[in-house]
């Protein structure tokens, strides 16, 4: 509008006019005279996981995003009459936890079922699911619980006769923790008219006694039989799950989840709270390639599409089952089981159906994350990426292998040649460390969980937990990581400890690493100027004390988008 070196004639007044209207186009500016922050943190020993400036003192924010980084005095330099100013006190600041694989609205309804985990006898799993169902409205069902029977003497797999004499009008279908097996009583089992007469599913096992009677267990595929029986969760159910999964993840310093699998409800479900103001985690959501490829493909959507909050874009497909069910696929069979080498999932049965889906995502630009345990599921998932890499080119794919559990030797380099990212839950490094080695041998073990491994030959790492599977605080996968000290106590030197991480490597891989692996680290991921404001801290810090110290590390505060959406001395004075 003004182009004052075009003006003709008299100069000086036509200045003066213009110099008067800029003055007062520019009055509000001028009054602040520099700009200034809405929220200044200060006084705390800021980790940025950004190389070019890896600590500082203070960062100040402007609405959601980081605007500087540096010493007490630059930052101060942008307090205004409204800033709010936050002295963290000298503790740590850390970009917040992004875990890369959650499944969260069964994370925030696990919240409320029975806890089966750390039950450490049959006699106490029993006990358990008979309380529960005396709690259970008729109609209802008694799901969740995440058993664990190797934490048992003996570690034999439960049967239905332990819970039938009390569960006799409840059903109940409880999972083990990784996911791969669950325990039906008679109702269940008659619900979903399963007998001694059902085949075995494809990719999976109905376990069965001596006489050919279904015990109760079932594996794998198997449990899809129970599907059509189990009433889905309604909209409240999810709504008030997502609720207490947000406020758990807020507590605990995770700023971003990515959702492996969840059902189209689950997305609707987030959308409902983005629209309320509700969203105190990013989430990026991954639904099953067998039903959400064509879809996604058809709206023509791509990888990442969204806002800050809420994104979809990438499907999730399964190559096997796990280790702890001996359905992860193997080449060589399990050292205590001659005659198994375990399961390929029903997806990839036939192979060539698998290979149609992953060209038609990624040739649409959708993100293809592949849970894969085995070394030969492993491999197999890196040949049909090989095969998706030569069909279409010029594409970033950033393709993921959910787990990368264990890994031959000869496909490290794979993962780097075609950069795909390792998304890996060192929580179940300690957790399945305990009996690993008995399954798979020393040879194997070794290449098991390899965080070293894989970043020795250049791999992103891309932290998370699995949660409900595992644990959802950060803290015990940033412990694992660095120490590898199996839960049993057993290996407190760690459990192959060559493939220990240091503090900073295993940060990094929770947040960088995350963010890359949904195609965010120029958003997020580090304490950088214009990134997104999450982030944490801690009530210790965690580089310089005893890394067996790490695990009982408390969240003081957590930033999402420059806001406190957990505040630890708030919460602790409220009850
Ligand atoms: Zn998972």
């Amino acid at each position: 509008m003004f182009c004052a070196p075009n003006l003709p004639g008299d100069n000086a007044k036509n200045m003066k006019i213009i110099l008067l209207l800029l003055s007062l186009l520019v009055v509000p500016a001028l009054a602040q005279s520099k700009p200034t922050a809405d929220l200044i943190v200060t006084n705390a020993k800021v980790w940025t996981v950004d190389h070019k400036q890896p600590t500082a003192e203070a960062i100040a924010v402007l609405a959601d995003r980081i605007i500087a980084v540096g010493s007490r005095a630059d930052i101060d330099a942008l307090r205004g009459p409204n800033t709010n100013v936050i002295d963290a006190g000298g503790k740590l600041l850390l970009p917040g936890f992004n875990d890369a694989h959650v499944h969260f609205v069964d994370g925030g309804m696990q919240l409320d079922a029975v806890q089966l985990n750390d039950a450490a006898s049959a006699e106490e799993f029993t006990r358990r699911i008979a309380e529960q169902a005396k709690k259970t409205p008729k109609g209802a069902w008694v799901l969740g619980g995440d058993w664990d029977e190797t934490k048992w003497t003996p570690a034999k797999l439960p049967t239905k006769e332990l819970i039938d004499p009390f569960t006799a009008d409840i059903p109940v279908f409880v999972s083990r923790y990784d996911g791969h097996m669950s325990l039906a009583n008679s109702l269940a089992l008659r619900l979903a008219g399963i007998t001694a007469q059902t085949p075995d599913p494809p990719g999976g096992v109905i376990v069965r006694d001596a006489q050919g009677n279904p015990t109760g267990a079932l594996k794998d595929a198997a449990i899809e039989l129970m599907d059509k029986a189990i009433p889905p969760p309604t909209h409240e159910q999810r709504l008030n799950a997502a609720r207490r999964a947000l406020a758990y993840a807020a507590s605990l310093g995770v700023t971003s989840v990515q959702h492996m699998n969840p059902d189209y409800a689950d997305i609707a479900v987030y959308s409902e709270l983005l629209r309320h103001g509700e969203l105190t985690t990013r989430i990026y959501a991954a639904p099953l390639i067998t039903e959400g490829v064509d879809d996604q493909v058809k709206i023509g959507i791509t990888h990442a599409f969204g806002s800050s909050y809420l994104r979809i874009g990438a499907v999730k497909a399964y190559a096997d089952g796990s280790l702890g069910s001996r359905t992860a696929y193997f080449f060589e069979s399990y050292s205590d089981q001659p005659e198994n080498r375990g399961l390929l999932g029903a997806e990839m049965q036939p192979l060539t159906l698998m290979r149609e889906r992953m060209l038609k995502a990624d040739a649409a630009g959708i993100q293809l994350c592949t849970h894969a345990i085995g070394d030969q599921a492993i491999s197999m998932v890196l040949d049909l990426y090989h095969d998706v890499v030569r069909t279409n080119r010029g594409t970033e794919h950033r393709f993921r292998i959910e787990h990368a559990q264990h890994v031959a030797e000869k496909d490290f380099d794979r993962f780097a040649q075609m950069d795909v990212i390792a998304s890996v839950q060192p929580y179940h490094a300690i957790d399945d460390g305990r009996w690993a080695e008995a399954r798979i041998g020393h040879d194997r073990a070794s290449r098991t969980y390899a965080f070293r491994t894989f970043l020795n030959h250049g791999v992103h790492l891309a932290f998370g937990t699995d949660w409900d599977v595992a644990p959802l605080n950060p803290m015990l996968t940033v412990y694992a990581a660095v120490t590898r000290a199996t839960l049993d106590g057993k290996n407190p030197n760690g459990w192959i400890p060559e493939q220990k991480l240091s503090v900073a490597e295993a940060v990094e891989a929770y947040t960088m690493g995350s963010a890359y692996a949904e195609f965010q680290e120029k958003e997020k991921g580090s304490i950088s100027p214009g990134k997104l404001a999450d982030m944490v801290i801690l009530s210790d810090d965690i580089f310089s004390i005893e890394p067996t110290r790490i695990r009982e590390v408390k969240v003081l505060k957590t930033f999402v988008g420059g806001k406190v959406v957990w505040d630890g001395e708030r919460n602790q004075s409220s009850h």
